[in-house]
């Protein structure tokens, strides 16, 4: 074991305070990552305030959370034979999976029947807790590890492996292309990316945000359209729209008006956790033959083809890169929809 030094909440809905705690020696087939910079998803606000805790087996404190990690190699197992030293890399939202079911044998790993290992706020195969990207190394197998864009800056990337594999994995499922409209509900860490990917993949885009505020940037990200949700007029005027509305909402809305806005076939795709159950009315599905689907991060495979996707495109994240003393700083303007439009740690600074 080793040290490493990082951020945790030490108890369920604590300001996150320096920490210093183990991580495991690497094994044959282990990377070591120096972390450069790790995104902050709405995800680490949800697990550190405890708020999934009717879906979750556990929450595991003190919690080290991040898990959008971009680093260099700087040691690496003696069977290693995918990565070398001084290489740029990425970690996601998982460091492992059982490796035998359908899924993970399919490359779902996210999906995984058996196991999937959670970058932080789960435990490994041995029980021991895992702690995520807000920290200053971590070790993880070559097989959940990801090769980086070479041309594009290590910090506007490093939110493509949560933020932008969430949004990339259910455009390509639900086949956005050339003459299908898209709807990206919510323009914040997740939704500024599906706008940047949706127009990439060359369909039509349009936002629907709680105001107009950010309506200059959803036209510069890529947008062709871009609505209120707050006037009422949105929901009558696009009623009916859309091949695919991908709502990646954190709060509790009205599902059944952004049913309505699809067309007939329609999917409705959730990637937004919300806290709470959210009803469903039957006639929002039954009378356009309308689809109510979720989607979870992507697997291994999936992920390398949308960051390579993006280092060909040239895509890369919006960031505002912080030091790690302004953690909680940023989480309450996280909350408040006041960041364009992902937080970025530079871990120079721990
Ligand atoms: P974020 O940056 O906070 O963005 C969420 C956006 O939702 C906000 O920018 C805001 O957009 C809109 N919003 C917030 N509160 C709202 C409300 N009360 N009513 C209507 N709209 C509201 O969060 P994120 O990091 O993108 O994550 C979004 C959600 O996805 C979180 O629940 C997160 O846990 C989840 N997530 C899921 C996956 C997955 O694999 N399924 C992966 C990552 C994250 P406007 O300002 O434009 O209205
Ligand atoms: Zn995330
Ligand atoms: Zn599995």
């Amino acid at each position: 074991m080793s040290k490493s030094k990082g951020y945790a909440a030490l108890t369920a809905r604590a300001a996150l305070v320096p920490y210093t705690f183990e991580r495991r020696e690497p094994r044959a087939h282990d990377v070591v990552i120096e972390i450069k910079y790790c995104g902050i998803c709405h995800t680490d606000i949800h697990q550190v305030r405890s708020e999934w805790n009717d879906y979750l087996p556990e929450s595991i404190f003190p919690m080290v959370p991040g898990h959008e990690i971009a680093g260099v190699v700087t040691a690496t197992g003696s069977g290693v034979t995918k990565y070398k030293v001084g290489d740029k890399v990425g970690v996601g939202c998982f460091v492992d999976s059982c490796r035998t079911c359908p899924e993970c044998k399919s490359g779902l790993e996210q999906y995984c029947t058996v196991h999937t290992v959670w970058t932080y706020n789960a435990r490994d195969h041995e029980g021991v807790p895992t702690c995520g990207g807000y920290s200053d190394r971590i070790v993880v197998d070559e097989n959940y590890v990801l090769r980086m864009p070479q041309a594009l800056p290590l910090d506007a990337c490093a939110p493509l492996l949560c933020a932008g594999i969430t949004l990339y994995s259910p455009l390509r499922y639900w086949q956005a292309g050339p003459g299908k409209k898209v709807a990206i509900v919510g323009l914040g860490g997740l939704g500024h990316m599906g706008v940047k990917l949706t127009h990439a993949l060359g369909a039509e885009v349009t936002v629907l945000s709680q105001s107009l505020k950010k309506q200059a940037d959803g036209k510069r990200l890529g947008a062709d359209h871009f609505y209120a949700t707050s006037d009422p007029e949105t929901f009558a005027r696009l009623k009916g729209s859309f091949d695919l509305v991908i709502n990646t909402v954190s709060a509790e809305i009205d599902w059944n008006q952004y049913l309505a806005l699809l067309k007939v076939g329609g999917t409705m795709v959730l990637v937004g956790l919300p806290e709470k159950n959210i009803p469903v009315g039957a006639f929002a599905l039954t009378g356009a033959r309308r689809t109510l689907a979720g989607s979870q991060i992507g697997g291994i495979r999936e992920t390398q083809e949308m960051l390579d996707f993006c280092g060909k495109h040239g895509i890369t994240c919006d960031v505002e890169v912080i030091p790690i003393q302004k953690i909680n700083e940023a989480y309450e303007r996280v909350l408040k929809s006041d960041v364009r439009y992902r937080f970025v740690i530079d871990m120079a600074s721990l």
